[in-house]
């Protein structure tokens, strides 16, 4: 069914969006929440279980200690207050891939409660309120065979993997956002990513969005301004950054049309489809209270020490948003340029790269440029080319140096990726560094000047512009290893 749709600057003009964000985390620790079983991504199919994440009659579940311990710094980072006492509950519900028939999960109380988190959002900062962070257990994984959708519906049979099932899962519940206005969709995209940079920054996780270790929940709502909040949808598991913009985009575009036409937009779950950027109707949210959920029995209550609070607050890692205010004054680089290189997701390779020698206006050079284009070239992240910071370091070096120009530092970057090894050694192997010695490099502009007198002569004429041919037939016969402004500095020594 093709939904009616109201162009997004008109629906904005007309309603008031609030928007909501349940992000779900997996956490890094070794081993499962309530077992000992490892956590490993991508291993054969249930070959990490034991009687206790497979739900079996009789296994009792223990609390990891980490787990508690990531999701307390988690809870910090976000300005949040940590209960001093609170426990797990038993939310019941079926599905296959949840054999106990019940998750164990936090319900009135949560670990961490009311914090915030800052968010530029287009020059301005956009407080976003935290009202949970609590604990819960991963459930396992349907995969539905034969259908041409991967969904349910179509599909021949269902097969379950439960090495998911278990797995901490820290679940960060926004308050509603306001006011945002037209910036909401943005708004949401970049509170997310604020949010990977920081549980990145706190090493609680791997924040892999393709891999569903960080996945999201969007809540539209719209009104007329200054009516009551309008009933919210709520788009799951959105796991790309650009999905949440989309899907808060699009929901928006779909409601409008609903209440345009008198209509009564529906409290329901939607799926976000990632390639037409579309959401349809899941299934109508189901209210708290269905799910009967009542304190775990099996275990004691969580109370952490104030002091072991404390020294968990002390070791937490500078802010990413401090970081890069820091770094913006030390690299003297402007917003719009810090932008860039978070973007491209080089913001930790420049680092690594100043940290290893280079000048910032040369880790920015290499990596934004050159180095961007190759990765996108191979369709792989910036951080997966096989260079490091330090190679990188040493090329910017060789060229402050005079010892390569760009074009032979790009053929340096080639042989690195290549796996031809270090710089030095490949500068060594295939003879790259620039000619330096004056007598070869004077020698190839008198052979360029005897070789080309009609451009000599225009040059002797003052049409200094014409070196540049003259520079060329240099670059030409030392194949790229001559070092241009100082060619251009004989020729116009010889001919002016
Ligand atoms: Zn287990």
């Amino acid at each position: 069914m093709t939904e009616t749709l109201i162009p997004f600057a008109e629906a904005i003009e007309r309603y008031e969006p609030v928007i909501g964000l349940e992000t779900h985390v997996e956490l890094g620790t070794r081993t499962k929440m309530f077992c000992g079983c490892v956590t490993t991504f991508g291993a054969e199919p249930n070959s990490q279980t034991c009687p206790v994440c497979l739900g079996l009659p009789g296994s009792l579940p223990v609390v990891n200690r980490t787990a508690i311990e990531y999701t307390i710094r988690i809870g910090l980072a976000l300005n949040c207050t940590i209960a001093e006492w609170c426990r797990f509950a038993r939310k019941n519900y079926f599905y296959p891939d949840m054999p106990k028939n019940f998750q164990i999960s936090q319900y009135d109380e949560p670990l961490c409660t009311d914090g915030y988190l800052d968010v530029e959002v287009n020059g301005k900062t956009v407080r976003v309120g935290i009202e949970r962070v609590h604990l819960e257990e991963d459930t396992g994984k349907s995969l539905h065979v034969g259908g041409a959708t991967g969904r349910i519906h179509g599909a021949e049979y269902s097969l379950v993997d439960y090495n998911r099932a278990g797995i901490p899962l820290v679940e960060i519940v926004t308050r509603p956002v306001t006011g945002t206005g037209e910036d909401a969709p943005v708004a949401a995209r970049l509170y997310v990513t604020e949010l990977r940079d920081l549980l990145r920054s706190l090493g609680v996780s791997d924040v892999r969005m393709e891999e569903g270790s960080l996945r999201c929940d969007v809540n539209t709502s719209l009104a007329p301004p200054g009516a009551p909040w309008g009933t919210r949808t709520e788009t799951k598991n959105v796991n790309s950054l650009r999905s949440v913009e989309r899907a808060v985009e699009f929901e928006i575009e779909r409601q409008a049309a609903v209440l345009d036409a008198g209509g009564r937009v529906i409290q329901e779950t939607r799926h976000l489809h990632e390639d037409t950027g579309t959401t349809t109707s899941g299934r109508s949210k189901e209210e708290a209270q269905d799910y009967r959920y009542f304190p775990e029995p099996d275990l004691v209550p969580v109370a952490p020490p104030r002091d072991w609070v404390e020294q968990i607050r002390a070791a937490l890692p500078e802010a990413p948003a401090k970081v890069r205010a820091r770094l913006r004054t030390e690299w003297n680089v402007s917003a719009l340029e810090m932008d860039a290189i978070v973007n491209a997701g080089a913001l930790d390779l420049v680092l690594q790269t100043v940290a290893a020698g280079a000048s910032p206006a040369d880790a920015r050079k290499w990596w934004l440029g050159e180095l961007s284009r190759r990765a996108h070239d191979l369709g792989i992240e910036l951080t997966a080319l096989p260079i490091t910071p330090a190679q990188v370091a040493r090329i910017a070096e060789l060229v402050a140096a005079g010892t390569l120009n760009d074009r032979l530092a790009r053929d340096v970057i080639d042989a690195v990726l290549a796996g031809e090894g270090d710089p030095d050694a490949i500068v060594e192997a295939r003879g790259l560094a620039v000619v330096s010695d004056e007598g070869a490099l004077t020698a190839a502009v008198d052979e360029a000047i005897a070789a080309n007198p009609e451009v000599a002569a225009k040059i002797r004429d003052g049409k200094i512009a014409a070196a540049g041919v003259l520079v060329g037939a240099v670059m030409k016969a030392t194949r790229g290893k001559a070092d241009a402004a100082r060619v251009r500095e004989l020729i116009l020594e010889r001919l002016t």
